[in-house]
């Protein structure tokens, strides 16, 4: 197991609904060390791939982007989750479901911090059916800029995300798959991983 698997063994918390509680550590209180370790892993990952900036959604997104970008040396910018969708042609626009909160938001990234030069890292703390991911690609698309990669904390392999993803053909990077929890035991699974 690697450090991620092993503080969701120590602290993840199964709930019914295929929600995997990490809240100790990832998407409430957050362990900034924890973060750069990550940050280290996705370097070593992403090593020679060039990459200028990072991409993230509000709001979990945010604090690990931040802290992972310090070892690649370059800025972040999070898609914002709107209720009213700009139109006045200044935003990016792409629409999300969210999986935990099964509502859909417009998230938006304004056209003045994502152009076609950029070479793009995505980070996000979940990878679950995907949803989120898409409208990111989707915004980086809508910009003329490249993804280089993503970086995922915590992918659950029995949803169908990562495959879509992988098919699409992206490097994606989890460092945690989950391929199965049950919430009566609060046994987790992970996949092997080199
Ligand atoms: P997707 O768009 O891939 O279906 O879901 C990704 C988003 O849903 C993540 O950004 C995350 O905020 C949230 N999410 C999905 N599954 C889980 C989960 O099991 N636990 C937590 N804490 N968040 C989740």
């Amino acid at each position: 197991m690697n450090f991620l698997e092993e503080r969701i063994v120590k602290n993840g918390i199964v709930k019914e609904g295929n929600i995997l509680k990490v809240d100790s550590f990832l998407n409430h209180q957050l362990d900034v060390d924890l973060f750069d370790r990550m940050g280290i892993e996705w370097a070593k990952r992403f090593e020679g791939v060039e990459i200028n900036k990072i991409l993230t959604i509000e709001a979990s997104g945010i604090g690990i982007a931040c802290v992972v970008a310090r070892h690649f040396g370059v800025p972040v910018v999070f898609a914002k989750k709107s209720k009213s969708v700009n139109l006045d042609g200044e935003m990016y626009t792409a629409e999300v479901e969210s999986f935990t909160h099964k509502n859909k938001n417009v998230v938006i990234v304004s056209k003045k911090f994502l152009n076609k030069d950029d070479k793009v890292l995505i980070i996000d703390d979940f990878l679950a059916n995907g949803c989120a991911l898409q409208g990111l690609i989707s915004i980086i698309n809508q910009a003329g800029a490249s993804v280089s990669g993503i970086g995922i904390a915590i992918e659950k392999g029995f949803q169908n995300g990562g495959q879509i993803i992988r098919n699409m053909g992206y490097k994606l990077e989890s460092l945690a798959i989950v391929d199965s929890m049950d919430a009566s035991t609060g046994e987790i699974k992970f996949r092997d991983q080199i």
